[in-house]
């Protein structure tokens, strides 16, 4: 947990990592006329060493950066830190990439060319979720897996460790607070992500991470028990699945 005090949110401390200085520069004098200040490191190992600092409360972390690419950085953040803000810029609107970022533990990717609103919604929603206390008390089990929220780690019944990422457990406790229920896509990004206008934002990021939900707690992934997809409505999850309905 970090304990550096959250300033004013009008003062929020944002650091761009990103090699091209036109899109840097572009990105700070938007991050100061929004009111944020914001500071600029040209490279992988710059940006590393200023996430680590504490004086910042989110990163927008751009993937290939010379001396360490994004990923790099977002992992050896992630060792120390599970909960600053990153946001990653993928300059190719590639699956991949993002797949690779979230898993790695970004809280959210935007694809180049992006647009400044596009970009505040994403950087509002985070620094907005990243003040929102959750409830880690509880534990869940689905089968031979339970699952430590607190931990984010899931421990099978032979001792077999499983870890999640801070998204990921999110996503589980919104639906298991809803269990048994239809959560929709837009609910999920509007209540999990902090999207205001869900209904414009891409909904595959939410796909992606379900995809990778359903690899570490479903026997067979492709088949789920637990976690439902409801046709053209959403996800259900269901930890009982032997329960009369
Ligand atoms: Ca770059």
């Amino acid at each position: 947990m970090d304990t550096q005090v959250k300033p004013n949110e009008e003062h929020y401390r944002v650091l761009i990592v990103e090699d091209e200085q036109s899109i840097a520069e572009g990105l700070v004098d938007m991050c100061e006329y929004r009111g944020y200040k914001a500071s600029w490191a040209p490279d992988g190992e710059k940006g590393l060493e200023g996430a680590l600092s504490g004086n910042y409360d989110l990163v927008i972390l751009d993937i290939m950066l010379p001396k360490m690419d994004g990923f790099t950085v977002c992992n050896k953040v992630r060792e120390v830190n599970r909960e600053l803000p990153i946001i990653m810029l993928s300059a190719r609107n590639s699956d991949q990439d993002i797949i690779d970022g979230l898993a790695l533990g970004a809280d959210d990717y935007i694809s180049k060319p992006f647009s400044v609103p596009q970009l505040f919604a994403r950087i509002e929603a985070v620094l907005r979720r990243s003040r929102r206390n959750v409830d880690f008390e509880n534990d869940l089990v689905l089968g031979d897996l339970t699952i430590h929220f607190r931990e984010y780690l899931g421990v099978a019944a032979d001792g077999r460790e499983i870890p999640f990422t801070r998204k990921e457990i999110e996503i589980l406790q919104y639906l298991n607070a809803h269990r048994k229920q239809t959560v929709s896509r837009q609910e999920l990004l509007r209540d999990v992500w902090g999207y205001d206008n869900a209904e414009s934002i891409d909904t595959r990021t939410v796909d992606i991470h379900v995809t990778k939900i359903r690899k570490k707690i479903e026997k067979v992934p492709g088949a789920p028990v637990y976690l439902l997809t409801q046709r053209g409505e959403g996800y259900m999850l269901r930890p009982n699945p032997d329960e009369e309905e």
